[in-house]
């Protein structure tokens, strides 16, 4: 090896040494919670919503080990994640973009084999352009407005729609698509509401494969699977609805350590605004990962990390870059410099801490950090 070859595998290793985070994610069960998903869908198909960075995890990584499961739809939100992506993937996958198509970006996504979703008539008219342009049929997917008023046809442009697909066209439907809006709610009214407008959809489009549920509609039953679903946070590990037990195994875990420990007595103030008052002798570790590496400012003097099983409180304001937490519970001298506590792990789910931060696991997710040394298993 050549030495500027071995300079820069010391200065890795030192940085991966020195980092005082650890964010493990498991492909093993990503691809366990893929499988799962498919037994569910039997004979509709799994594709894998890989937007955000596959929700933080790593778009590439994540996406080729579902590949390698057999997964062969992938959806982004942006173009720019699809120009990332596509590229690092067989030809064989497809890779959809959720947000539709914009306008300059059409020739690119055209040449890539980038795949839009059309979520209006305008767009469906630049898509259109640009296969008259190129003298050739593009694909695309039609995603129509069920009931959420985000993205989609809306009712009053089907109709429009509708003569456009009878005229003959050069643009090539691959499917139709919706999204529920509550797919994560067992109860209420908006899926039922949301499936019965889709079925009068497909009545008006005949002939069309159907992509529907999200991870929350693979677990509302076979209306709502139609070809293709679309999960995403069940492959993560996230829950797929709210108020139920978690069926799918973590596939994401964090330890955080420990950079300085110190002992205040009854009165001391802890941490920025002197917002959390020392009632009594404590003993404080500080760790180092704060709002910055995705710890949301919303657990300060609320959440907790664990060490061992034991639960450490979170004491006054989490800081940019590091929390103070409440060792108390411990053990004198267990915890020193460079201990690692757990943040995600068998303690403390993602739901449990996006519970405590007042949001949910998505936002936890995507909004983990570039600090940690990340390990894929
Ligand atoms: C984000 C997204 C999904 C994935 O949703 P999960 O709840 O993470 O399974 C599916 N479809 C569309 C249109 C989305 O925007």
């Amino acid at each position: 090896m050549d030495s500027d070859i071995l300079v820069s595998h010391a200065r890795t290793a030192a940085i991966t040494q020195g980092a005082t985070g650890h964010l493990r994610i498991d492909l093993a069960a990503l691809g366990r919670n893929y499988r799962k998903l498919v037994s569910m869908l039997a004979p509709a198909r799994a594709g894998a919503v890989v937007k955000a960075d596959a929700y933080g995890l790593g778009a590439e990584r994540v996406a080729k080990a579902l590949y390698g499961q057999g997964c062969r739809h992938f959806f982004v939100a942006q173009f720019v994640e699809a120009a990332r992506l596509r590229p690092v993937l067989a030809r064989d996958a497809q890779v959809f973009v959720l947000n539709g198509l914009q306008p300059g970006n059409e020739i690119a996504c055209a040449e890539m084999d980038i795949v839009p979703v059309l979520n209006s008539l305008a767009q469906w008219q630049q898509w259109s352009a640009a296969a008259r342009a190129l003298r050739r049929c593009l694909p695309a997917v039609l995603q129509f407005d069920t009931g959420m008023s985000r993205l989609g046809f809306p009712p009053e442009e089907r109709a429009e729609l509708a003569t456009a697909l009878r005229n003959g066209t050069n643009i090539e439907v691959l499917f139709i698509m919706s999204h529920l809006a509550s797919a994560d709610e067992t109860e209420g009214q908006q899926n039922s509401d949301q499936l019965a407008e889709m079925s009068c959809i497909a009545d008006e489009f005949p002939g069309f494969d159907m992509s529907f549920a999200n991870s929350g509609g693979v677990f509302l039953g076979k209306a709502y699977h139609g070809v293709l679903a679309r999960p995403g946070i069940a492959l993560y590990g996230g829950a797929p609805s709210a108020g139920r037990a978690n069926p799918m195994e973590p596939v994401v875990s964090l330890d955080v350590a420990v950079v300085q420990t110190r002992t205040v007595s009854p009165g001391t103030k802890i941490g920025y605004g002197g917002a959390h008052v020392a009632q009594r002798e404590m003993r404080l570790a500080t760790i180092s990962a704060g709002y910055a590496d995705g710890l949301p400012r919303c657990l300060s003097d609320r959440g907790a990390v664990y060490y061992e099983g034991t639960r450490l409180p979170i004491v006054g304001r989490v800081s940019m870059d590091s929390i103070t937490v409440d060792i108390s519970a411990l053990p004198e001298g267990a915890l020193t410099l460079g201990s690692l506590v757990e943040v995600l792990g068998p303690h403390q789910t993602l739901e449990d801490i996006a519970r405590d931060a007042d949001t949910i696991s998505y936002e936890i997710l995507t909004g983990l950090g570039d600090r940690y040394h990340r390990q894929y298993r």
